[in-house]
């Protein structure tokens, strides 16, 4: 029960510091890693070519899209559900079901973690998200749920139902993610009537209990729901902090002038920025915001969106533009740890995003994804706003390939239908400004 759960927790807690130490991820073996999750990380700083001639600085791009799970997501996956076996709120190979509202890339990287550590899956998203995301999710054995896109106070919004879930894990014997209608063969057996969990460590700790080592190890084996919760968990934040900072750190020598990176929970951009600033506090920190974003404005002007603007265009969670997994209409945990250190915001067009993107593979034999394209383009706006053209020096996240993205950002019909145009002289004239 609850209470049970509660005791479970505190007493995780009062062995655990409450925020985990600084743990870099150590430097991958040349020849054997152990498992998919030894592919994760200590990814390559690629250098854009045809930007950086073009430019006169040096635009480097962290290659997330070779991470195993295809993104960036890979790290923050590995993050969190490690973070939660050492609090004891996940244990291997006992039916327990990881839980996550997400428009694509963190499921698929939950999914492939969830297989490789011996848990199930279930991935809530809106059904309006590329549908080749979808396909990688079953082929990976998770359970999808696609739902109508909602506003985040609508208790059916994928983040809310995903939590919900969570919450009622084991309660229903009809639910196809009940424990023993997994497909894993090796569950422990338990009486599943008796699984309540709560979602978050602070509700856990509301209640009050005591449990015997016996009891404690039993229930330690029950399967659980866990809500993976990415838009507020700290360790998406220490994914970057302890993984892709000091990465970057180390390959740049610490020659770095500027960090580009868009938002979706704000992890990358939290975890990274903060490490870097850290090394070296004028390195500036630039935000790269998608068309329909609040959060240019809130950086700007410290607040989402005006009401007008809001009430005008029915704006809701999930933000309308063709770039997926960066730009969001409301502040998240992750996002909020990242405002004190942005120095910088720029918005991007849809137009200017897929240009890039066309762009890159056509000079660079580069397929990225949309937010990396994104982020590319805000690179060369931060270079035309600083004047830069003397070997400066900016790293920014391609989060991931462009094989993700096929239906939308990669069809051009699809671009046709939504009137966005295909047109890489987009790029030509940014780089030719003055
Ligand atoms: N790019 C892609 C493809 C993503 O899926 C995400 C995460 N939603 C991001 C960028 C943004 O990363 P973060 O959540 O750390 O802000």
């Amino acid at each position: 029960t609850t209470s049970v759960i509660t005791y479970y927790r505190e007493r995780r807690r009062k062995e655990l510091p409450t925020t985990f130490e600084s743990r870099p991820i150590e430097l991958r073996s040349d020849e054997v890693v152990d498992g998919v999750t030894g592919l994760i990380g200590n990814t390559p700083l690629v250098r854009i070519q045809s930007l950086s001639n073009a430019l006169g600085v040096d635009i480097l791009g962290k290659a997330e899209f070779m991470n195993p799970g295809g993104s960036v997501k890979d790290r923050v996956a590995l993050r969190m559900i490690a973070d939660a076996e050492e609090q004891g709120l996940l244990h291997p190979h006992t039916g327990s079901r990881i839980f996550e509202g997400t428009v694509g890339s963190t499921g698929i990287s939950i999914a492939t973690i969830a297989r490789a550590r011996g848990y199930e899956a279930t991935i809530i998203m809106p059904d309006d998200v590329a549908e080749e995301k979808v396909k990688a999710l079953l082929a990976l054995g998770a359970q999808v749920e696609r739902v109508r896109p909602a506003s985040i106070v609508d208790k059916k919004q994928f983040v809310n139902l995903a939590r919900e879930r969570a919450r009622n894990f084991g309660s229903d014997p009809e639910d196809p993610a009940h424990p023993t209608h997994t497909h894993r063969g090796h569950l422990i057996p338990t009486a599943s009537s008796s699984i309540v969990v709560t979602t978050t460590a602070d509700e856990a700790l509301a209640d009050n209990a005591l449990m015997s080592p016996k009891e404690e190890r039993e229930f330690a084996m029950k399967p659980r729901g866990f809500f993976a919760d990415q838009f507020e968990n700290r360790s998406n934040y220490y994914a970057h902090f302890d993984g892709t900072g000091p990465e970057i750190w180390r390959q740049t020598s610490g020659w770095i002038d500027a960090f580009v990176s868009g938002a979706g929970t704000g992890g990358t951009l939290a975890g990274t920025g903060q490490y870097l600033k850290s090394k070296k506090k004028d390195i500036l920190v630039a935000l790269s915001d998608p068309e329909g974003s609040g959060l240019y404005n809130k950086v700007k002007y410290g607040v989402m969106f005006d009401r007008k603007e809001a009430e005008g265009t029915k704006r809701r969670h999930q933000v309308d533009t063709v770039v997926e997994g960066i730009g969001i209409n409301r502040l998240t945990h992750n996002f909020e740890l990242a405002l004190p250190i942005i120095d910088e915001a720029f918005r991007v067009t849809d137009a200017e995003a897929v240009a890039m993107s066309r762009y890159l593979v056509h000079h660079d034999g580069l397929f990225l994804g949309s937010s990396s394209a994104c982020n590319l383009v805000a690179c060369i706006k931060l270079v035309k706003k600083m004047g830069w053209n003397n070997g400066e020096r900016i790293v920014t996240i391609l989060c991931d390939s462009g094989s993700r993205h096929y239906s939308k950002f990669w069809n051009d019909d699809y671009l046709a239908k939504a009137g966005i145009p295909v047109d890489m002289g987009i790029i030509e004239r940014l780089l030719a400004e003055e």
